[in-house]
């Protein structure tokens, strides 16, 4: 299958709990007054990114640096919790769970896959493959179909690539599929193409990035994915990255960042305890949907070539709907995956057990993932209101087993969050090459940027936060330590190669 859907898991809980692992020492809001105010380098933004950015200032001999970041951890979009009724509480991943692409033989292995590897990460071979099919009338083969849309994907991606070969426009993913003559008709044909591409919808994708976001993963790094099951939570190995380089003093914890003020001599950071950060150079690592949702103000605001970039690229939304029964009633066979084709498209579709030797034998949690829009208006829900769903769901799937009410049940909401606005970012087809350097660029020589976001290549994806903040955390120490200082630069206009006749 298109192994680029993201599962990870979320959950509910009765009482379920963010799991922290302690910094010692780390500063916090409440402790303000150790901190050093004035530095080389403010890194804005505690995820994979802002943690690789400081790892290599560090390792290019730059410690004058601090990571400031709002919550009370590291590691960003990792976010774990204790999920389930007392004495079945297992620890998921709200966040990234996956090692999307591991290692290709001799090839290069993906930096997650190192890291994971470094800090003894428990992770295990997840088979997207290994799928049972179902409908609103239960359990329902349509095998065929779904292979017609593993085909209709690939088909896809080729076409894409000969575009690029014969340098014709760019359209919607949509436009390539009906193209291909893929229609997807039924709600079995639809649920089956939701499985393939709905990381984020074909409508809202290009053709041409959303196959070559595929394609640079996973033919770098191979098709397999691993799953983290580290009871520890899955940012482990962020933050054991980041033990072992940082100081306490570096870092300030609970530092939620309101205004950044910027000019070619300098940055100055206002917090929201009023305290105030200054630096000759900052490194912004917030999401692009934080910085399209203005939760942060740029003094002056930010040029209009910028704004036009973070403005044109897409923020996805992903949720996954945790439950947890008294126990297992499906199928205990090999199957893991399961699709549901609901009459609408979308609603409820992928669904994950948890219950099996592989992750978490007798746990009875079973998962359901949704995406886009159908995520955004879950978030506008109460919990209640989709526990209702979902049950009707699970029902309909189940028709002949009498399904209790769920002990556990959770989900997050990633876009109504402040400090995140969305799951990961998304290439539409009208966002060109020459915004996507913008949205890299640097402003006024002293304002960095990045994050998964700025990956060309591996946008969306944990390693392509990891590939930016070392690229362009060694891009501004070249500039600190003089000689050979270059910025990235931008694009002024982003002009239409055939404009329109008026
Ligand atoms: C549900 C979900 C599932 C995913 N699944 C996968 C997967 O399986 N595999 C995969 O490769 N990728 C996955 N991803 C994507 C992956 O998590 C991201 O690409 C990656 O973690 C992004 O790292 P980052 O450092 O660029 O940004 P972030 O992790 O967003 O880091 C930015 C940091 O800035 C902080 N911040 C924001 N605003 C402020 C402020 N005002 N002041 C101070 N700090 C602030 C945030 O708290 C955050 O810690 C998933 C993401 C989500 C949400």
């Amino acid at each position: 299958m298109a192994s680029k859907i993201f599962f990870a898991l979320s959950l509910l809980a009765l009482g379920s709990v963010v799991t922290s692992r302690s910094i010692p020492g780390a500063d916090s809001a409440t402790d303000a007054t150790k901190r050093a105010n004035d530095v080389k380098v403010l890194i804005l933004g505690g995820g994979i990114a802002g943690v690789i950015a400081a790892r290599t200032l560090h390792e290019q001999g730059i410690d004058d640096f601090m990571l400031v970041e709002a919550q009370d951890q590291l590691g960003g979009r990792l976010k774990s919790i204790t999920f389930g009724a007392p004495g079945k509480e297992v620890v998921l991943e709200l966040g990234a769970n996956w090692i999307q692409g591991t290692q290709d033989g001799d090839g290069p292995p993906n930096p997650i896959l190192t890291l994971a590897q470094k800090h003894g990460l428990h992770t295990v071979y997840n088979d997207w493959d290994d799928i049972k099919t179902y409908d609103h009338t239960g359990a329902v083969d349509y095998l065929d179909v779904f292979n017609q849309s593993v085909d209709a994907y690939t088909d896809l991606t080729v076409s894409a690539g000969a575009r690029v070969a014969k340098k014709l426009v760019d359209g919607t993913a949509r436009t390539g599929y009906s193209l291909g003559g893929a229609k997807s008709r039924t709600a079995h044909a639809a649920a089956s193409e939701y499985y393939q591409f709905d990381w984020s919808t074909p409508e809202e994708s290009s053709w041409i990035a959303s196959s070559w976001g595929n394609n640079f993963t996973y033919n770098t790094f191979g098709d397999d994915n691993l799953m983290s099951i580290d009871q520890r939570g899955f940012k482990e190995y962020i933050q054991a990255e980041a033990d072992d380089f940082l100081d306490p003093s570096q870092l300030a914890l609970n530092a939620l960042v309101q205004n950044i003020s910027y000019s070619n001599s300098g940055v100055s950071v206002v917090l929201a305890d009023g305290e105030t950060l200054t630096a000759d150079y900052a490194l912004c690592t917030f999401s692009l949907g934080v910085l399209q949702h203005d939760d942060v103000r740029f003094v002056p605001e930010l040029p209009q070539w910028k704004e036009e970039a973070i403005q044109s690229m897409t923020m996805a939304t992903y949720s996954k709907i945790f439950l947890q029964f008294p126990k297992k009633f499906w199928a205990d066979n090999e199957a893991r995956m399961a699709l549901y084709a609901d009459t609408e498209r979308g609603r409820y579709p992928v669904w994950q057990s948890l219950d099996h030797a592989k992750f978490f034998l007798g746990s009875g949690i079973f998962f359901v993932t949704v995406t886009g829009d159908f995520s955004q208006r879950i978030e506008a829900l109460s919990d209640t209101e989709v526990q209702a769903e979902v049950m009707g769901v699970v029902r309909n799937m189940f028709p002949d087993v009498d399904v209790p009410e769920p002990l556990a049940f959770h989900y997050n909401r990633w876009f109504s969050d402040p400090l995140f606005r969305g799951s990961y970012s998304n290439w539409p087809s009208s966002f060109f090459s020459e915004h996507h350097e913008n949205l890299r660029a640097t402003v006024d020589d002293r304002l960095w940027f990045a994050g998964e976001a700025t990956s060309q290549k591996f946008f969306g994806f944990m390693h392509g936060a990891y590939y930016e903040g070392l690229e362009v955390a060694t891009s501004m120490a070249k500039c600190i330590k003089g000689g050979g200082c270059v910025t990235l630069n931008h694009v002024e206009d982003v002009t239409n190669a055939h404009p329109y006749w008026i």
